[in-house]
């Protein structure tokens, strides 16, 4: 039977239908239990049947659902942005609210195009990563680095993006190279492409902290991020980092620059903001970056429908208050080393898995076919995609990826738990986990 409901896939119809949230779990119509192991994609940072963050969203809406921006501000957007601007990055001054990452992305792309008019520079490049990922939309695209995502929609994406070597030690570092060594090798390309493409044509340079959709939970070496802005700072480049799946607590930190010791310009955040709850995000800008605007034009020219809903906003309040009085992070740290060392036990000595990595209760599995050699699996063979329909027959969710990395195959399934998770839940997500990466890939084969 076809659904006249599609997806990403042409109809939703072959899909189980989930019916109800279950803490860390989705039950389904036909009373499947499902452990959700990647949050979605790294969004249901609460589980799925978090009271506090309902009954704050339901108060709201009996309270007020919605006032347009070009009018009100409103109580819960107000609260957000003061709670957000408290616990920022150094430097961080205002909130832009917006309803996801790519529209976070999409605002980001803008907003420093019109700061550089404001200071009178004529600055509108975008620098970002190869194989990075920062959203759907056109402009989030552009400056994404991913060549599966963008093939097909290359004529209209916009020739003011470029891409640098993203910085990946385990599967890019010469032999004998170290992660210093490396890290600095890496960044000194956003040097070059600066260089080459014209430093006073260049706005900003984009990058995801701890990398994750196209990846696997790839963090930067020790030292990556301190050159990039030491590089971005000689230049008048702004810094964008783009935390909208490893932010919010995800890898241990509220934000996932804190580990790396940078100090960004702006900061995307969107998924575990919400916890899926309502879709909301955030751009979060530097005071300076601000007060050219508002001193020069007076507004971004910028906005949507939805920015700053009041009961989205609501739902991110309820979030963060939950994340801090129920002292989650500390959970985050001590489920996420729980689950690293239970993937190691279960899959170190795997002849298939090459590396198992990440921060927080944000890990990678990298799939190879010689653990040894790092020889990659043969991307016709879809082994990520394999693993993740193993695993949600085992009831767990994994989230799964392949694509061509300079050249070089990756294929690795990635895991992001609610960050309630308790220890039993970790050793069962590991079990199952571990159990259908041996469905598909038999160790002792
Ligand atoms: N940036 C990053 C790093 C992401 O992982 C994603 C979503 N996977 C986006 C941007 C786009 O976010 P959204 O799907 O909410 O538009």
């Amino acid at each position: 039977m076809s659904s006249p409901n599609v997806f990403q896939r042409a109809s939703a119809a072959d899909l189980p239908v989930a019916v109800k949230g279950d803490g860390i779990a989705i039950l389904t119509a036909d009373g499947r239990r499902i452990i959700d192991a990647c949050g979605g994609a790294a969004v249901s940072c609460l589980g799925h049947s978090d009271r506090a963050v309902t009954d704050a969203i339901k108060a709201q809406l009996d309270q007020l659902p919605y006032a347009h921006t070009g009018f009100f501000t409103s109580e819960p957007a107000e609260r957000l942005a003061a709670m957000l601007v408290e616990r920022a990055p150094e430097g961080i001054g205002r909130v832009y609210f917006v309803s996801g990452g790519s529209e976070a992305a999409e605002a980001s792309i803008k907003l420093v195009r019109q700061y550089f008019l404001e200071k009178g520079e004529d600055r509108y490049r975008i620098i970002a990563r190869r194989q990075s990922y920062h959203g759907n939309t056109l402009g989030a695209l552009a400056a994404g680095g991913n060549e599966w995502r963008r093939r097909q929609f290359a004529p209209l994406l916009t020739e003011a993006t470029s891409h640098i070597a993203p910085c990946h030690y385990w599967r890019f570092a010469e032999p004998g190279e170290s992660p210093e060594d490396y890290g600095r090798r890496v960044a000194d390309e956003l040097e070059a492409e600066i260089l080459r493409v014209g430093p006073e044509t260049v706005a900003a340079f984009m990058a995801e902290p701890v990398v994750g959709a196209t990846m696997g939970a790839v963090p930067a070496v020790p030292g990556y991020f301190a050159c990039i802005r030491e590089i971005c700072d000689k230049y008048g480049v702004l810094l964008i980092l783009d935390e909208v799946m490893c932010g919010m607590g995800r890898t241990g930190h509220l934000f996932a620059c804190e580990a790396d010791g940078v100090r960004p310009d702006i900061v995307l955040i969107a998924k575990g903001l919400g916890a899926g709850y309502q879709p909301i995000g955030a751009m979060l800008v530097n005071e300076t970056i601000h007060q050219a605007i508002a001193t020069g034009s007076g507004a971004f020219q910028h906005g949507h429908t939805y920015m700053g809903h009041p009961t989205a906003c609501a739902a991110g309040v309820a979030v963060l208050t939950a994340m801090e009085e129920r002292d989650l992070l500390a959970n985050v740290n001590a489920m996420g080393e729980r689950l690293r060392s239970g993937l190691e036990a279960r899959l170190g000595q795997h002849p298939n898995v090459g590396d198992i990595r990440g921060r927080g209760l944000f890990l990678g599995i990298e799939l190879v076919a010689d653990r040894d050699t790092r020889a990659v699996l043969d991307p016709k063979a879809k082994t990520h995609a394999r693993i993740k329909s193993a695993a949600f027959a085992r009831d767990v969710m994994c989230y799964p990826m392949g694509g061509t990395i300079d050249g070089v195959h990756g294929d690795h399934v990635l895991l992001a738990p609610p960050f309630i998770v308790t220890p039993g839940d970790v050793d069962e997500i590991a079990d199952r986990i571990a159990a259908a990466v041996n469905d598909v890939l038999p160790a002792a084969a």
